[in-house]
């Protein structure tokens, strides 16, 4: 279960999506749960996402590009998000997150890359754009193992 507060920031005219969302995610959240489940109740088909925060711990998902392997990696420790980049689509009819994130660690290096998932420990605070137009879809691409974008 998640849960979060939440405050919509009135659109800039000239800026082109409607909706701009700050989120606080409650501690000890998933944030991959948390954000599913708001693009699920927000209907946001088409987005962006950014945020910092602390986290207990984050699995990372590396692919390999000459065997099309991932391999995952959990890091269970405390860790500072320096940086959540990623956007919001639709695969199956299902939001799809694509989440980059770079996590300092209590000795000041960093682990980052693809996220899974990670685990609120602390605040998590994250800005989420809504384009508000026709969703943007994935699709499997052989070639790179990927789901791309189906624009
Ligand atoms: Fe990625």
């Amino acid at each position: 279960m998640y849960r979060y507060r939440k405050v919509q920031v009135r659109p800039v005219e000239i800026q082109e999506y409607v909706s701009r969302y700050v989120l606080s995610l409650d501690n000890h959240v998933s944030i991959a749960d948390a954000l599913t489940a708001f693009c699920t109740e927000k209907q946001i088909t088409a987005g962006t996402v950014s945020g910092i925060g602390a986290i207990g711990s984050a699995t990372f998902r590396f692919l390999d590009p000459a065997t099309k392997q991932y391999v995952d990696k959990t890091f269970d420790e405390q860790m500072e998000i320096t940086n959540l980049t990623g956007n919001l689509s639709v695969k199956d009819g299902k939001p799809y997150l694509h989440l980059h994130v770079t996590a300092g660690r209590r000795d000041y290096t960093c682990v980052g890359g693809h996220l899974l998932d990670a685990r609120v420990n602390g605040a998590c605070e994250l800005v989420v754009e809504d384009f508000d137009m026709n969703e943007f879809g994935r699709r499997f691409d052989e070639e790179t193992g990927l789901n791309l974008y189906d624009f």
